[in-house]
């Protein structure tokens, strides 16, 4: 090869090695920020969103769709459905949200210490709000946002049912010890599915899913029609298919989560499994060596 057939070639190469290196090989859906006083996102996060119905609430495209086919039900169900007070707030809106409360505690002569402690156990501080996230909704039978809204027959419905939607009540009474915000059987967040039915029938706030999830590194999940299988990574760095949804945490990693209908895991296992309870314990078997497969690659880079 001549001197410059070499640099040329050279050159092509590296040029190869920035594409890829640049190159995006999954889509971040942000479905699974955990966004808390000790996750903030930042003042600039400003994420895709779209108008709910005809108001002018904003919300992320799935939550939106979600949220209307719930209300919807609601309606048939209970023949009403309270209605959104409020979805996407922007950082300065959180801010500025965040300072009237105190200043309106401190102008009724409380301390300023004791102000700023009585608003944020209802009001997040600014970048620690899920408001901001547009996958956070408020809902309200009269306009306020009371503890009473569980006394409803909106609220009970909310609390057994929009799991099944793709939401759940994100902060229930027994978690303020992990969310740090007081009781809001009013404010619900979209997750999706596999994760809402998750939450719900664990019993755990996003948080000790998302600890659970560092913890225990890989889930897989039954939900008579599909089965989840979902695992924690600092690096999803790998190619997925349609079947695959990657989701920042905000906490130090990612969720990546591969859904299979029932029925093509039968045809995997190539009816070798014929029951239930060994097609679950083929596909812990699987995930097993996927996971060690997964981890050799990792320390192969
Ligand atoms: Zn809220």
């Amino acid at each position: 090869m001549t001197k410059a057939a070499a640099v040329l070639s050279a050159f092509i190469l590296s040029v190869l090695m920035c594409v890829t290196a640049f190159a995006e090989p999954y889509v971040d859906t942000g479905i699974l920020k955990l966004v808390n006083f000790a996750h903030r996102i930042s003042a600039d996060y400003v994420p895709e969103m779209v108008r709910f119905e005809d108001t002018s609430y904003y919300l992320n495209e799935e939550a939106a769709a979600s949220l209307s086919r719930m209300l919807d039900d609601m309606e048939k169900e209970l023949g009403h459905a309270p209605f959104v007070v409020s979805t996407y707030r922007s950082y300065e809106r959180q801010e500025q949200v965040y300072n009237r409360d105190v200043n309106s505690a401190v102008e009724n002569g409380v301390d300023i210490a004791d102000a700023i402690k009585g608003t944020s156990r209802y009001i997040a501080l600014p970048g620690a709000s899920e408001h901001q996230t547009a996958l956070a909704i408020d809902l309200s039978n009269d306009g306020s946002l009371e503890e009473n809204f569980i006394e409803s027959e909106a609220g009970v419905w909310i609390r057994e049912n929009c799991h099944r939607y793709g939401f759940v009540v994100r902060y229930p009474k027994e978690k303020e010890v992990y969310t740090q915000i007081g009781y809001e059987p009013w404010h619900i967040r979209y997750l999706g599915q596999p994760f809402s039915d998750i939450l719900f029938e664990n019993d755990w706030c996003l948080e000790e899913f998302i600890a659970h999830m560092k913890r225990n590194r890989y889930m897989v999940w039954e939900d008579g029609e599909n089965i989840w299988t979902m695992y924690f990574t600092e690096n999803p760095g790998a190619v997925y298919d349609s079947n695959t949804m990657v989701s920042d945490t905000n906490s130090g990693g990612y969720i990546v989560t591969t859904r299979r209908s029932g029925e093509s895991l039968i045809s995997v296992v190539d009816g070798a499994a014929k029951t239930r309870k060994d097609m679950r314990i083929r596909l812990y078997a699987m995930n097993c060596a996927n996971m060690a497969a997964g981890a050799e690659d990792e320390q192969a880079e």
